[in-house]
């Protein structure tokens, strides 16, 4: 039996029926940017593993951080023990960042709940009954409970699970677009914090780009102006950067567009270059010292596999490999490539816009119907992309060649000309 025939029996893929209700291809193997698949074919990857493996697959200096750990010590519990690994990433988190306080966790969603979770406390701890949110329409923050609650009502799975999920303040999303107008948010979100600040812990929000509600670009500006109200009334800024951190969009993190020191920030996905599930919540010392000094005390969290020296092993050499390379140059070039590239579908009859910055491509459709028959294509002619709804979009790895990012663009393209006969 071919192990395939297992994982249609048995195995739950993401956002899927059982057995599956789209194609699942087997992958045998991968390198760099490319996928080995079972039969042999050969597919360029334009996902970098949902936006993670910003070096590439299979990266000697990568493979060697994990091969060298795995020896010393694979894991050990991080409640009243500590570790080198975890200590060193901590602290280049914090340089990084600005930041001063580092929880290491298991998943972007689940430090997102982390961040919330801290939010709450940080307001119990100054004397305020404070358990709502802000959080931008077209959202998207994981999907754990919690993080699903923050996320676009209608944009997710809001509607399934229905009263179980806590209601939230949701605020008019940023017009779409780097120097586009932000005013009719910024009036909307001043509106909701005039009304419900008592009752607001923080404002939860994706910097620049709102990722899987969207793919959204829009004015870095909104972030500064929107801080300048959130102080007024004690309200945490709560940076949202897994989809974004780690030179994603051409800065280390998004927020530096803005100009702004989130009070607390969220990472993930390319943290460990896409090797291990890890993700960190940071935060301010004033945040952690406002806990820790007052009744509550301490930080109610604590996964069993925090703090993975594994994880934290191939993030600190995903993190050294990073700031040793040219990563800003490369960035700026594989943002040059799509701006090119991307403007041949911009005119292209059921295209309704093509938007790109850092890694990220995005060209949304007129119509959702389509994404299972481009994909096909694209997996048919050699490259692999996931789009979802109107969205076609690509997020490279760093270390992609000009060629092979401009075999994604084009096969996208040629995917849609096609429906277009
Ligand atoms: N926040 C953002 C902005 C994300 O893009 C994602 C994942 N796409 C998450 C949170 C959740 O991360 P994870 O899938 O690691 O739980």
């Amino acid at each position: 039996m071919h192990w395939l025939d297992i994982d249609k029996r048995c195995v739950w893929h993401p956002y899927n029926a059982l057995p599956s209700k789209t194609k699942i291809l087997p992958v045998k193997r991968t390198d760099n940017t490319t996928i080995f698949l079972d039969d042999g074919k050969e597919l360029v990857d334009g996902m970098s593993s949902w936006w993670s493996a910003i070096h590439g697959y299979n990266h000697p200096v990568l493979n060697e951080a994990l091969k060298k750990q795995v020896d010393i010590m694979p894991h050990i519990m991080f409640g009243g023990l500590a570790h080198e690994q975890a200590a060193i990433l901590s602290q280049k988190l914090c340089d990084l960042s600005g930041l001063n306080s580092v929880f290491l966790c298991d998943s972007g969603s689940v430090s997102v709940e982390v961040a919330l979770k801290t939010a709450i406390l940080y307001q119990k701890a100054k004397g305020k009954e404070k358990y709502k949110f802000l959080a931008l329409n077209h959202a998207y923050h994981g999907d754990t409970l919690g993080a699903m609650s923050v996320c676009d009502q209608k944009n997710s799975m809001h509607s399934i699970y229905g009263s179980y999920l806590p209601e939230h303040i949701f605020v008019k999303e940023p017009s779409l677009g780097f120097d586009s107008s932000y005013e009719e948010s910024l009036a909307d979100l001043k509106e909701k914090l005039e009304k419900y600040h008592s009752q607001i812990a923080g404002f939860i929000f994706e910097p620049l780009v709102q990722g899987a509600g969207g793919m959204r670009i829009y004015n870095p500006n909104f972030l500064k102006e929107a801080q300048k109200l959130c102080k007024e009334y004690d309200i945490l800024m709560i940076a949202d950067e897994i989809a974004t951190g780690f030179g994603h969009t051409g800065k280390m993190f998004a927020c530096e567009y803005s100009d702004i020191k989130p009070d607390i920030m969220t990472v993930g996905k390319g943290l460990t270059g896409g090797y291990m599930t890890m993700a960190a919540m940071m935060s301010t010392k004033m945040v952690s010292d406002t806990i820790s000094n007052s009744d509550i005390g301490v930080l109610m969290h604590g996964p069993t596999f925090m703090g993975n020296p594994l994880a934290c092993s191939v993030a600190n050499a995903s993190i050294d490999l990073l700031l040793s390379s040219k990563w800003e140059e490369k960035v700026k070039n594989i943002e040059s490539i799509f701006k090119k590239e991307l403007e041949s579908a911009r005119d292209l009859t059921i295209v309704k816009d093509v938007r790109n910055i850092g890694v990220i491509g995005i060209i949304e459709l007129k119509d959702d119907k389509y994404a299972q028959e481009i994909q096909d294509f694209c997996v048919e002619n050699g490259v692999w992309i996931r789009p979802f709804g109107k969205l076609i979009y690509s997020i490279v790895a760093y270390t992609m060649s000009d060629d092979d990012l401009k075999k994604v663009i084009r096969t996208m393209i040629k995917a849609i000309k096609n429906l277009e006969r």
